[in-house]
């Protein structure tokens, strides 16, 4: 599957290549991360200088490198929000990706428009609030 990560305000194109770009923010501090673009996979490439100053459980605020607009979701606070497309599928709608902002927290949602998949070990916990339905059409 090959997935196409796009900013939801510009609609900018996020991973030129294999991996997705985006901008992480904390306490004053910013720095490049780049994220796996499979899901379920969380490692992450980032500024060491940034990524020292973050600890597990830090909530990061991640914007589109693009446009600079927050990425943070407007219904789950902790969680950052990107248009995602499956590039191999000609009619695909785009969907939504939901993943936590919580440093080490892995817990991502694929919103397709009528069922949600999640990734992630701590993704289960929060499934029962996920899988209600929210207007964030697209
Ligand atoms: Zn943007």
């Amino acid at each position: 599957m090959v997935l196409s990560y796009h900013c939801p305000k510009c609609d900018a194109l996020l991973n030129p290549n294999v991996r997705v770009v985006l901008i992480a923010r904390y306490n004053g501090e910013a720095g490049i991360v780049l994220m796996s673009s499979k899901l379920g996979d969380y490692q992450v490439i980032c500024d060491k200088g940034f990524c020292h100053e973050v600890a597990k459980g830090d909530i990061i605020e991640f914007q589109c490198p693009v446009c600079h607009g927050s990425l943070t979701s407007s219904s789950y606070e902790n969680f950052a929000e990107l248009k995602i497309i499956n590039t191999e599928k000609a009619d695909h709608a785009p969907c939504m990706l939901r993943f936590s902002r919580v440093s080490e927290e892995h817990a991502t949602f694929l919103y397709d428009g009528d069922s949600v998949k999640e990734f992630g070990e701590e993704a289960g916990g929060f499934l029962d609030e996920m899988t209600i339905e929210g207007d964030w059409g697209w």
